[in-house]
Order: structure tokens, then C-alpha cells, then sequence
């Protein structure tokens, strides 16, 4: 099976990123492009590889324990959906960045997970600034306690924060979450815990992350637009 499609729209969004950034006067190396691998088969993922992805994300904790031995390369692991406690022991040892840290229950459990096997866990806090009611996801207004319970745990490093934009038809509508999100971020850095470093801002998916990069974002999670389509009943 032939996946030049994917060579294809790689290249196109990484295109996409430099004009994005030239206009707006950022190094286009400092955005991470994650590919979303959600539903698609270790084939396709290997494939994508070999055409320049280096990050790969799933959104559920049985995807990547399905698909880890299957890639065959060296790609950095990122878990970008809701996790739940009892299930962190099955990818503490595969992923690199776990982006949706939203409760302190759940990095206490990261945190013993991650000491059992001597790892330092980098993490992203998931904060909810939309408007409307979602599911998962910290309010910014409990960002300071969050991260000052989070300060005492020495398994785990906060690398920066998260958001998934609710799903609208104008991604305009979303430019002032995402200013809020920047604003949220550059905080991080008026904290003094030695285990928060503010390095990620993950947002921006296919549909939204020109808007996402204009406003702060350097880190983008990109699934349809590089892999296509998925099966709706699947995500
Ligand atoms: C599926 C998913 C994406 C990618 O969405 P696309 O619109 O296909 O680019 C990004 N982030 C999260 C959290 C997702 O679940």
C-alpha cells in the first residue's frame, strides 16, 4: 500500500507552520507538531515516521498499549485524552508527555507511578477557559493551587498547559480562549516551584491551529489533516 498522501500533507503543514510563523515573525523551530494517531493502524503511524513526524499522540490509554511495540521507530509518545487513575501504571513507562493532567488525585498517582520506576514524569496541565460546560480540565482559577500541590511532587516535572477547544464551526470564536490560555501560560513563570518549567502551550488542532500559533501557542496536535479522515464511531 502506497502512503505518498501522507509524505504529501506532512510536507503541507509543515509548510503551512513556516509561512504561519514568517508573517508572524516566530522561529518555526520552536513549534512541535504532534501527529494525532488516534484510530489508525501501526502501518500508517510507521509510515507517517518515515515522513518526518516525530511526535505521535493518542487520546485513550488502550491505543497506546495496542500500538507501542508495533512502531517500529523512535518517535516521542504524548497521551492527549482524559487519563484515568487506575490506568496510569499501563503507560507510565511509554509516554513522554502527558498533556491532560486535570486533577491532583490523578498526579498523585502519576507521581507514585512514576517514583516506582524512577522516572520524572513531564506533564501539561489541562485547563478549561471556554465558556461552555466541558468535561475534563482544571478551571484557571484552580491553576495556583493545582500547582502548588503539584510543586511537591518530585516525579513529576510541569512542562506547561493544555487546552482542547470546543467544537465550533468558526475557529475565530475560539481566538479569545486562546489568548486566555497564553496568558495562563506565561504566568507559569512567575511561580518559583524548581518542578514547573513553563516550555509547551498545547493548542491548536487541524481546524484551528493558524489562530492557535497567532496566538502563543508552540505546540499543535494534528490529526485529520495529515491522516485523514477518521471512522467517527471509533473516537
Ligand atoms: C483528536 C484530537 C486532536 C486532533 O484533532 P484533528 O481535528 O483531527 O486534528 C487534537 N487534540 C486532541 C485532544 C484530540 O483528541
Amino acid at each position: 500500500m502506497s502512503f505518498e498522501y501522507l509524505k504529501t500533507h506532512i510536507m503541507e503543514v509543515n509548510e503551512d507552520i513556516r509561512r504561519i510563523c514568517e508573517r508572524l515573525g516566530r522561529n518555526p523551530d520552536d513549534v512541535t507538531f504532534i501527529g494525532v494517531t488516534k484510530t489508525y493502524e501501526p502501518e500508517i503511524i510507521n509510515a507517517s515516521i518515515e515522513y518526518g513526524i516525530t511526535d505521535i499522540a493518542e487520546n485513550r490509554v488502550q491505543e497506546i498499549t495496542r500500538k507501542f511495540d508495533d512502531i517500529v521507530y523512535k518517535v516521542r509518545w504524548h497521551l492527549i485524552g482524559h487519563l484515568q487513575t487506575n490506568k496510569v501504571k499501563y503507560i507510565i513507562d511509554k509516554v513522554d508527555l502527558i498533556h491532560s493532567v486535570d486533577s491532583v488525585k490523578l498526579a498523585e498517582e502519576i507521581q507514585s507511578r512514576a517514583s516506582k520506576i524512577e522516572k520524572v514524569q513531564d506533564v501539561l496541565i489541562q485547563v478549561n477557559v471556554a465558556n461552555e460546560i466541558q468535561k475534563y480540565g482544571i478551571p484557571k482559577t484552580d491553576l495556583p493551587e493545582v500547582l502548588e500541590a503539584l510543586s511537591k511532587m518530585p516525579n513529576i516535572r510541569v512542562c506547561g498547559l493544555m487546552n482542547i477547544a470546543p467544537l465550533v464551526d468558526d475557529p475565530e470564536l475560539l481566538r479569545n480562549d486562546f489568548r486566555e490560555m497564553k496568558k495562563l501560560f506565561d504566568s507559569l513563570s512567575t511561580y518559583s516551584y524548581s518542578n514547573v518549567t513553563p516550555i509547551h502551550l498545547s493548542m491548536g488542532m487541524s481546524g484551528d491551529y493558524e489562530i492557535a500559533l497567532e496566538e502563543g501557542s508552540n505546540m499543535i496536535r494534528i490529526g485529520t489533516k495529515i491522516y485523514g479522515e477518521r471512522m467517527a464511531t471509533k473516537i
